[in-house]
């Protein structure tokens, strides 16, 4: 039998933007906003190393950071909430429905 071999597609990983930088990164300061808005999505979760391309200890830190300056209000727990008009296209219909 013959296996089947799927290829996979070629991803470059991104470095890690704490390990590029000349000086050793070890603590992630928690009052730095520039950087840890830039980690943080729109609805204020906290983006993954998949996307970031931080390494896992970073990572770590970054989340302690982030989870720090949460706590003290200088990033938000959340942001732009999306919300679902499903309610509303419920209503609609019965609305029409009784007409
Ligand atoms: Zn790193």
């Amino acid at each position: 039998m013959a296996r089947i071999v799927r290829k996979k597609p070629f991803i470059r990983k991104r470095p890690c933007q704490f390990c590029l930088s000349k000086e050793p990164v070890v603590y992630i300061d928690y009052k730095n906003e520039e950087v840890l808005s830039k980690l943080v999505n729109l609805q204020g979760k906290i983006l993954s190393s998949r996307i970031t391309g931080t390494c896992a200890k970073h990572q770590r830190a970054v989340a302690l950071a982030i989870k720090r300056a949460r706590f003290v209000g200088i990033l938000p727990y959340i942001g732009l909430v999306k919300r679902e008009s499903k309610k509303e296209t419920v209503k609609t219909e019965k609305v029409e429905k009784a007409e």
